[in-house]
């Protein structure tokens, strides 16, 4: 074999696998071997190595006895947002440090080894993986287990909230992971670490067992190094779940089939022809970076080559997506994280006098402040009197913010633009400016509103040699159509393949 192992993208992984070249116990171990060598990224947080070599173990005596999913004996790490079995998990919050789960999240049972009855796609659980405080921050700062650091410069963030994600994806540690995108946390952290990441359809994946942040936004996803892999990934992790009754009722999809499914009016060399890609004007503002506008702008360029059209179109209400986010995200929130009261589960105050000071103390030793921060904005918009000035009118603009995109599809089958307006930023350079984050999302939010699938193709460097991340937007349950443009994008271009100094080969 030429490649290091660690260089394998999951789909390359599985066809050596498959080919009988190396054995997942070999696999297994080199990439547990490269986590130690890494643990200054802050990437990992719960890992069993003994764990992960009986998987590995079995999964080759599986393939061994005859055929199995493709995906078996690949190794995977999950964003510590979803709970599973065998390993601690803390949602990144002091509040469930050492929390134990009866269960394995559905995407986690799906991947790994099944639940119900149903069998799973028999990947190998490599660890838990580092995030913001309930998935609440955008450089992955809000972990109450530290920062995690960008391979690419670890002065920077890796982004988040999905950050211990895309930073071990880059570092080649894993292959794959899973991530979580409520506002654009998986999209946002894939820009800032140079990986591939899409966020489904609302729906598409279940979210039974991921710790909630906001239910009507908060969706699962892959992080990888290539379309490809994600496409792998989401199909076998996708799909209805009676557990969750927001889940979509869909058949099984094939999205790698529909991936390479060629286009009617596809051409050699213009796998893209027809395809109409719509600019909204709103995201290549002004105040846009010049290195992030200049490597998207050669992006676009890029897919036109390919048979694309590019066609001008409106997202008027893009701006107004950060203050409707900011409310509705943080109303759930504040619902949602009631539960961790001190009674139920997790962390519970040594010292108290009564019930009501339990909770107080419990809640003011295991939230950090960002979470106490929207549990307070949470609270005040959902409160009597404020409501109808806030929340309800939040409610009425994300409707409206829904159907600007239905207008724009009108126009065009994918909409492309930016992930965040800037390369990742140098750590703690907004931790005392939670406003300036939350401005940052401006790309990421409105899809997140409408429920649509969104995606960050690595689309080159800017400034610093840090990655920027092309965003590509489709329409509901258009994953298809999506991951066939990031694919087309990957054939023609290698920006996917670059790797942080020091992190690939030998
Ligand atoms: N940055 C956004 C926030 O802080 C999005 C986070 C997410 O998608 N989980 O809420």
């Amino acid at each position: 074999m030429t490649a290091a192992l660690h260089d394998m993208g999951v789909a390359e992984m599985s066809r050596a696998l498959q080919a009988g070249q190396v054995s997942s116990l070999e696999i297994t171990q080199h990439l547990l071997t490269r986590v130690a060598d890494f643990e200054h990224l802050g990437a990992f947080l719960a890992r069993d190595a003994q764990l992960s070599l009986a998987q590995a173990r079995d999964a080759d005596a599986r393939r061994a006895r005859g055929p199995v999913h493709a995906l078996t004996g690949v190794p995977i790490a999950h964003k510590d947002i979803f709970v599973t079995r065998e390993l601690a998990s803390t949602a990144g919050s002091k509040m469930l440090a050492g929390y134990a789960s009866p269960f394995d999240a559905t995407v986690v049972a799906r991947l790994g080894g099944g639940a119900d009855g149903q069998p799973g796609a028999g990947m190998v659980l490599l660890g838990k993986l580092n995030c913001d405080e309930f998935a609440m921050g955008s450089a992955n700062e809000n972990s109450a287990f530290g920062a995690t650091k960008n391979p690419w410069d670890l002065q920077r963030v890796p982004g988040g909230s999905s950050g211990g994600s895309a930073a071990a994806v880059a570092a080649r540690l894993v292959p794959a992971a899973t991530g979580t995108d409520t506002g654009g946390s998986i999209r946002q952290p894939a820009s800032f670490s140079g990986v591939t990441g899409i966020k489904p359809t609302y729906g598409v994946c279940s979210r039974y067992g991921m710790v909630a942040f906001a239910s009507s936004l908060d969706q699962a996803g892959p992080l990888a190094r290539s379309a490809e892999d994600c496409a792998l990934l989401l199909s076998a992790m996708s799909g209805f779940d009676p557990r969750d009754a927001t889940s979509a009722e869909r058949p099984p999809q094939d999205f790698h089939a529909q991936m390479l499914q060629p286009r009617e009016q596809a051409s050699p060399g213009r796998p893209l022809q027809g395809l109409r890609i719509g600019l909204p004007r709103e995201f290549f503002p002004q105040a846009l970076a010049t290195d992030v506008h200049d490597a998207v702008r050669a992006a676009l360029a890029e897919l036109e080559r390919l048979g694309a059209t590019l066609v001008d179109v409106s997202l008027p209400r893009t701006e107004l997506s950060i203050p409707v986010y900011y409310i509705i995200a943080p109303a759930e929130a504040s619902s949602n994280l009631s539960r961790f009261d001190g009674v139920k589960f997790g962390h519970r105050a040594k010292d108290y006098d009564d019930l009501r000071s339990m909770y107080e103390r419990t809640r003011a030793e295991g939230f950090g402040a960002e979470v106490k921060r929207r549990i307070m904005i949470g609270t005040y918009v959902l409160s009597h009197g404020y409501y109808d000035a806030y929340y309800l009118q939040a409610q009425k603009l994300r409707r409206m913010i829904a159907d600007d995109f239905q207008a724009c599809f009108r126009q065009c089958d994918l909409i492309a633009g930016p992930v965040a307006p800037t390369v990742a930023w140098t750590l703690g350079a907004q931790q005392d400016d939670p406003v300036k984050a939350y401005l940052a999302d401006i790309f990421t939010l409105p899809a997140s509103l409408a429920g649509l699938p969104g995606m960050s193709v690595p689309a080159g460097l800017g400034a610093g040699g840090m990655p920027v991340g092309l965003q590509l937007i489709g329409n509901y349950f258009g994953e298809g159509p999506l991951l066939q443009a990031a694919h087309a994008f990957q054939q023609a271009t290698d920006f996917h393949r670059r790797a942080p100094a020091g992190v690939s080969g030998a």
